[in-house]
């Protein structure tokens, strides 16, 4: 069983690059061959300080010896069968992916088995030099990953398998993908529901009026009946987004907003002023109750 590479060097593993620097000087000076030559121990004490300080002083080598430990530092056999580890990675996406799905490509980073040496870190008897006897290379490629309609941000998206290869021929690690999703312009999600703000014309909101709005699948009718006033909000079942966890569909809620026409003229101006006339309204005659604040 080997030493603790940290404890050999008397630093934490937290040390940076300069303390594993002094330190292999320190201990380096203390048990050189050159001074020690009488003392055997000091000679293998020696090779095992000359020796983390190789692994440590290389970051690469580090990374490895910090999550795998000391056999895939040293590319030594381990037991096949150690998984690989998980990476984790983030995709953006935007409404569309969300409403409809999509296969996202994705750059990732991963250890995987070095072909050079079929996995074994060894080749014609030493080691292979194309992996430094880890048996695995770290490369990063492009993976595909399904996302399912519906999905929110901060979900995280399990792929099996396609996570860094375990050293020396153990099995893969998975893919971990976490979602960030970008904010729509015209439309917002609550769960799986959408709102969103449509407007209508002073005519349509008296009148009355067939329309289309925007969905996220497409596009659907919404009847505005006659009246209707600015702010009524209006239910469209199953024009929302998929559920990610259930079958179904969330609403769509679409609140009007009464559009003004601007750039009225002398005469609109007198038409108005005449509608005001002959449509006599007081609309906040029962507000005068509240005043004060009385209920
Ligand atoms: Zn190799």
């Amino acid at each position: 069983m080997r030493r603790d590479y940290y404890a050999v060097l008397g630093i934490t593993s937290t040390a940076g690059p300069r303390e594993v620097r002094q330190a292999f000087r320190r201990l380096a000076r203390q048990y050189s061959p050159d001074v020690n030559f009488w003392d055997a121990q000091a000679q293998t004490l020696f090779e095992e300080i000359a020796e983390a300080y190789r692994v440590l002083n290389d970051p690469g080598a580090r990374a490895l010896y910090d999550r795998f430990g000391t056999a895939l530092a040293e590319g030594e056999a381990l037991g096949a069968g150690q998984r690989g580890e998980d990476v984790h990675v983030s995709i953006d996406l935007d409404f569309a992916d969300v409403a409809r799905g999509a296969r996202v490509h994705v750059e990732v980073p991963r250890f995987l088995p070095c072909a050079d040496c079929r996995a074994t870190g060894q080749a014609d008897g030493a080691r292979c030099g194309a992996c430094h006897g880890r048996g695995v290379r770290r490369v990063i490629e492009p993976v595909t990953v399904a996302v399912p309609a519906g999905v929110d941000a901060g979900v995280q998206i399990r792929v099996p398998g396609e996570g860094s290869a375990g050293p020396f021929g153990g099995p893969r690690g998975d893919l971990l993908v976490s979602t960030r999703v970008a904010e729509h312009p015209f439309f917002a999600r609550k769960g799986d529901s959408v709102h969103c703000e449509v407007p209508i014309t002073v005519w349509e909101a008296l009148q009355g009026a067939r329309i289309r709005v925007p969905t996220p699948a497409g596009e659907a009718a919404l009847v505005v009946p006659p009246g209707t006033a600015g702010g009524r909000m209006f239910r469209l079942r199953g024009q929302g987004l998929p559920k990610l966890a259930a079958d179904g569909t969330g609403d769509l809620y679409v609140t009007v907003r009464v559009e003004l026409p601007a750039g009225l003229d002398a005469r609109t101006y007198e038409l108005v002023r005449e509608l005001e006339r002959l449509l006599p309204l007081e609309p906040r005659a029962a507000l005068a109750r509240y005043r004060g604040g009385a209920a």
